[in-house]
């Protein structure tokens, strides 16, 4: 157990208890943000330290140091109950509960999660209406927290790092790991019908000794959750979680789905079919690469006007047209984009995505994750005309070597995270994120678990 001193010490440092439950040994970290000793209650010995200490950073680095140091003798190699939002059955809401975590098993690490954001994905799972419905679970994946806890043989990261959960891993060992191209690693690549860990195929969610099934392997929708080590990437401990947390999916993925697999040179035209988050991060990939016209493809006429933030000065909204998009959009480019990158989900805008990119030299990107039961039907022809498809998992980023990199650039001011920010709830009412993205109103919606 922590000394009565050192315990002392962080209280005050850190301005709130930390509060122990009975024998369940819980103990909650408080977020980092706006933490300051209040002058009252911090002892002499205390203010002397704080002082010394010259940045807000540094003091920060201190208070999770202290605060980690207490959490892993208190909650290592034990079961933490906490809350979780479960999904009992697919469509209905989500159910606040108090659930069982247990420790990280071999290459597993426990993770705090401190922020974490909805994408399409957890909705079409949830909802399970074209996917394999598997409940009760935990969804949840897009998010930013601190490491609680490791498992035998995780070497690389430690309790107090910063992490970022990511639906697709990287071992590092097998042939997609080692080859420069490929990010799909044999082990770790996304798996969405998986309830359980790799390791024995069991669930480290319970209530009341029932299992509760896991979701794309992160389940970040619990105030603690247990992760494959292959699956974390380590981030800058300066990094704003409540901002960088959209970076572990939805915005890596457009933006990768442009900067590494469309690669558009400067000049050329893009069109962008979907404008949600990835949609959006496509976008900003785009006016990265330096492209001549961004257009923009959305039912949804809500979108266009957020969309011009990211550098989108064209919209298509097919609703509005007789004519197929495909032919829509080749009047307006004299025969095509010379890139198209695909962010809907929707089987019928991936094959006008891959139909609008100009002969010869047109490439196509697919993004959204389609229904079970869709098929691609286009004539072989437009192959034969050169035109290029692809599809990309997380835009081709390697989670664990390359993620690290997209919070940098967020950093030095290359990429900007705030324009995607557009509401914030407590995780008690997590449930209006579902209603946001439902209703298609605003980009991303950050979760606060402390709140
Ligand atoms: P979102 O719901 O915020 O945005 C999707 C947008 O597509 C909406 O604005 C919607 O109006 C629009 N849309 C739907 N059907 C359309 C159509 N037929 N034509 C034009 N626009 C249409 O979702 P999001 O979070 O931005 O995710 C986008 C897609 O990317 C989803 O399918 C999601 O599952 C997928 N995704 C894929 C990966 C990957 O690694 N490949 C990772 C994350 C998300
Ligand atoms: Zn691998």
């Amino acid at each position: 157990m922590a000394s009565t001193s050192s315990l002392a010490l962080s209280q005050a440092l850190l301005g709130r208890a930390i509060s122990h439950h009975g024998s369940d040994q819980r103990v909650s970290l408080p977020t980092f943000s706006g933490l300051k000793p209040t002058g009252s209650r911090a002892s002499a010995s205390s203010r002397i330290i704080y002082s010394q200490l010259r940045t807000s950073h540094h003091r920060v680095c201190l208070l999770s140091r202290i605060t980690h140091s207490l959490l892993v003798m208190s909650t290592t190699g034990q079961v933490i109950r906490c809350k979780a939002a479960v999904a009992w059955e697919a469509g209905k809401p989500l159910e606040m509960e108090e659930v069982e975590v247990a420790p990280p098993q071999k290459h597993e690490v426990r993770i705090k999660i401190l922020f974490t954001s909805l994408c399409h994905t957890d909705v079409y799972f949830w909802e399970a209406k074209g996917q394999t419905p598997l409940f009760p679970r935990i969804f949840g994946h897009e998010a930013g927290g601190i490491v609680e806890s490791v498992g035998e043989g995780v070497t690389d990261l430690q309790p107090g790092d910063h992490v970022l959960p990511i639906f697709t891993g990287e071992c590092g060992d097998c042939r997609h790991c080692h080859s420069e191209e490929s990010n799909m690693c044999d082990l770790l690549r996304i798996n969405t019908e998986r309830g359980g860990m790799i390791h024995d195929g069991e669930s480290r969610f319970s209530i009341n000794g029932k299992p509760i099934h896991h979701f794309l392997g992160t389940s970040t929708f619990s105030e603690y959750t247990v992760v494959h080590s292959g699956q974390v990437a380590k981030i800058n401990p300066e990094a704003p979680l409540d901002k960088v947390c959209i970076v572990s999916c939805g915005l890596s993925t457009g933006l990768g789905a442009t900067l590494n697999v469309a690669k558009p040179k400067k000049g050329q035209s893009v069109a962008i079919f979907g404008l949600g988050a990835v949609g959006l991060a496509a976008a900003e990939g785009a006016r990265i690469s330096g492209a001549g016209r961004i257009i923009g493809v959305d039912l949804n006429p809500k979108r266009f006007e957020e969309a011009k933030k990211f550098g989108v000065t064209e919209f298509v909204n097919p609703r509005e047209h007789d004519k197929p998009v495909q032919q829509v959009i080749a009047e307006m480019t004299d025969g095509g984009v010379d890139r198209s990158v695909e962010c809907t989900g929707n089987i019928q805008a991936m094959i006008q995505a891959f139909e609008c990119v100009h002969d010869g030299w047109g490439v196509a990107v697919l993004v959204g994750v389609p229904s079970k039961d869709d098929a691609f039907k286009t004539h072989p022809m437009n192959f034969l005309n050169e035109r290029t498809l692809k599809g990309t998992f997380f835009g081709n980023y390697k989670p664990k070597t390359d993620i690290p990199g997209v919070v940098e650039k967020y950093m030095n001011g290359e990429l900007e995270i705030e324009k995607f920010i557009t509401h914030t709830v407590p995780f008690s009412e997590i449930n209006k994120a579902f209603d946001y993205m439902l209703k298609g109103e605003g980009i991303r919606c950050i979760i606060t678990m402390g709140a």
